[in-house]
């Protein structure tokens, strides 16, 4: 079985409030023992549940893939990855076709435990779910668009003064939506002294951000840098999810577009946006907040070429200046 090729999840001090939604990523198990466990779950079910039930509470998912060559999973491998991660909360795991798989679950519940604690990975590729709306009918690679994935944000650099749940609503609500399943609680912004964190519900071909100016008083203001915690590959130049930049197609577009007109492409960076999106360990440690105009960091990341493809190709900005009110009220 293949090692996951990043870990952004990396745990810190053990003495640090344990995180919600807990670790999901399963541990490594001898391949056989996992064969076993999964035909015990699919035969305990086999007694348990009628037809009708099997296709009552079902999840569908799919291997994101956004660049590169996609890869395609065996359905034992699924099979095996997500028994050992769900345990009995699973009931079977069925293919649709090469892509897209269906988690059959044996309550409400249990699906619903698994759809709020994404996301979930097989080997070092995330899976995309989607609630199950077709039942019965075949399922066309087209009807499921696998749009959204809940993805726990980590906001690091707000200092504990200026904390506050409505920093991070709209912190959460700038990278992608609040999730609707996860209510914003004390802890997410108590528990951890070096970030803040909350669950968003992202779109996933809509670039991430790396960082979020914050404006905390009418003088105050400071750049939150964010983390995208178990989401392994995310472009460090275009900051769309489940591809690097390696593979970019954007990226290889420009790269074409400059020599088909006799330009030198080297000025195309592989990376425009800071690589603590995809591994904590570099988020800058100027945690400063500073006064007006002021944060050196934000501007060293601004690359003068990149303006200019900017409104050749209008890409995405990797940071973002905001925010109105988010000031110490809440
Ligand atoms: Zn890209």
């Amino acid at each position: 079985m293949e090692e996951p090729s990043q870990s952004p999840n990396r745990e810190e001090g053990s003495c640090m409030a344990p995180h919600n939604p807990p670790s999901i990523e399963a541990l490594e198990f001898p391949q056989i023992l996992m064969g076993i466990h999964a035909m015990n779950l699919q035969e305990q079910s086999h007694q348990s549940l009628s037809k009708e039930e099997e296709s009552k509470f079902t999840l569908l998912m799919k291997v994101a893939f956004s660049g590169g060559t996609i890869k395609t999973h065996s359905l034992s491998t699924v099979q095996q990855t997500m028994g050992r991660a769900w345990r009995s909360n699973y009931y079977k795991i069925t293919q649709v076709n090469q892509y897209i798989f269906k988690a059959h679950f044996r309550s409400f519940e249990a699906m619903m435990a698994v759809f709020t604690r994404q996301p979930w990975s097989v080997s070092s590729d995330t899976l995309l779910f989607e609630l199950d709306s077709s039942k019965n009918t075949t399922v066309q690679k087209e009807c499921h668009k696998f749009e959204s994935i809940y993805v726990t944000i980590r906001a690091y650099g707000v200092p504990v003064t200026n904390r506050s749940l409505k920093v991070l609503k709209d912190i959460l609500e700038l990278v992608g939506m609040q999730s609707e399943f996860h209510e914003l609680r004390q802890v997410m912004i108590t528990s951890r002294p070096d970030y803040i964190w909350g669950i968003a519900r992202m779109r996933v071909h809509t670039p991430v951000l790396d960082r979020v100016r914050l404006r905390f008083t009418e003088t105050q203001s400071g750049i939150a840098y964010l983390h995208y915690e178990k989401i392994g590959r995310i472009c460090l130049f275009c900051g769309v999810m489940f591809h690097t930049s390696q593979n970019c197609n954007l990226r290889q577009q420009i790269i074409i577009e400059k020599l088909e007109l006799g330009q030198s492409a080297q000025d195309v960076p592989y990376q425009r946006f800071g690589p603590w999106i995809i591994d904590p360990d570099q988020v800058p440690n100027n945690f400063d907040v500073h006064g007006p105009g002021s944060n050196p960091i934000f501007s060293t990341f601004k690359n003068p070429h990149i303006s200019r493809f900017q409104k050749v190709f209008e890409l995405p900005q990797a940071g973002k200046e905001i925010l109105e009110e988010t000031a110490t009220t809440s």
